[in-house]
């Protein structure tokens, strides 16, 4: 007898009529057995997402980025993640894909209803790969979510007209090209800006001589000096910028709560806020943090993130990655629990395989299909 208190043999049966249906994609298995040994089949795959601008930060520049896509289908339903690779934490689409078919008979075994304990074993099975953790967790919320026939907003509880109005964010670039970016960027009401580098003047005058707009500051951990984010931070205060994210590099806490002791403008973690075990010591260095599925590991950690920051009543923000609308509509059925939202990555793209959050003069936009109600593009 197994846990559920059938036989083996009855339990080999269920779990093979239940893997033909996955396979057959439509063979009615019904009833708390199947629903209680569910067998599932797993995809990993690669996918090159094509950038509209060379994109450059502090970190890096290219063309086009790699993001690993999950399917999960189990019991005639499929479920879609997808995690975008953070280079500043050395990790690749390709290692993140390896990593998840070195568990591939874990996962096959696991029960997606369960999703809270699978995910709680893949973190002690794989080491880092937060991007490939972020997409079997959105795609276990996708599968969820489509079986219980709720919207994942639903499912968590939370009210769809709550969603923040998201930034759109514009790389560093030259100050034509900024100027440029800004102009295409015309119906989203507060812009993100990248800085951080030598040409922070510069690239500030180019958006100013485009818009008026409120502008929100990441400088990814690009001031190595205290004194000079000072002085940065409260030019920038003079700029019309709400806040700044990540001035100074993730390791550099008490030098940051320095800095935050001097300025007016909110400091904002994002490096070094990678889980909800990193906040609390982050409390009067920092005014808020920048929660990413790519960065934690997914929707349940990010969930964790974000009551951990409001408990100790820091706020709350949810960014992304370059990514398709996977990812970026996994994390905005989370923004109307947060106060900012710089949910754009799906927006940098060209070729995004999907259609999920839409933006209405800046305002997310969430439908009402189930899971996480993306389709096919
Ligand atoms: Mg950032």
């Amino acid at each position: 007898m197994n846990r559920d208190g059938i036989s083996r043999r009855d339990w080999l049966k269920t779990t093979g009529s239940v893997g033909a249906s996955c396979l057959l994609g439509g063979l009615a298995v019904s009833g708390p057995m199947a629903a209680e040994n569910t067998s599932c089949s797993w995809e990993a795959s690669v996918t090159r997402l094509r950038l509209r601008h060379t994109w450059t930060t502090t970190m890096s520049s290219s063309e086009y980025r790699d993001t690993i896509q999950v399917r999960l289908a189990s019991d005639g339903v499929i479920g879609i993640g997808e995690g975008a690779p953070i280079v500043r934490y050395h990790e690749s689409a390709e290692d993140g894909k390896k990593a998840i078919e070195s568990i591939s008979p874990f996962l096959q075994g696991v029960n997606p209803w369960q999703f809270e304990k699978v995910m709680a074993e893949v973190s002690q099975k794989v080491q880092g790969q937060f991007a490939a953790k972020a997409a079997l967790d959105v795609a276990l919320m996708d599968w969820v979510g489509k079986k219980l026939n709720v919207p994942l907003y639903r499912m968590l509880g939370l009210d769809p007209n709550d969603t923040p109005i998201t930034t759109f964010s514009v790389g560093i670039d030259n100050p034509e090209s900024t100027r440029q970016k800004v102009l295409e960027a015309e119906a989203f009401p507060v812009l993100k800006i990248k800085v951080g580098l030598n040409t922070d003047e510069a690239t500030i005058a180019a958006v100013r001589s485009a818009t008026k707009k409120p502008l929100r500051v990441d400088a990814n951990e690009g001031w190595k000096d205290k004194e000079e984010a000072v002085r940065k931070i409260n030019w920038l205060e003079t700029q019309g910028v709400e806040f700044v994210e990540q001035p100074m590099p993730a390791e550099m806490i008490e030098e940051t709560r320095w800095v935050r002791r001097r300025v007016h403008l909110p400091i904002i973690a994002d490096e070094a806020a990678v889980n909800a075990a990193a906040i609390p010591k982050l409390v009067d260095a920092y005014d808020g943090i920048n929660v990413k599925l790519d960065k934690c590991g997914g929707v349940q950690q990010a969930l964790r993130m974000i009551y951990v920051a409001k408990s100790l009543g820091m706020k709350t923000m949810l960014g992304c990655m370059v990514s398709s609308s996977v990812s970026v509509t996994a994390s905005a059925h989370l923004s109307p629990l947060v106060d900012y939202a710089d949910l754009d990555g799906n927006l940098l793209i060209a070729n995004d395989p999907y259609r999920g959050v839409q933006v209405r003069n800046g305002k997310l936009v969430l439908g009402d299909g189930p899971g996480l109600g993306v389709k096919p593009a």
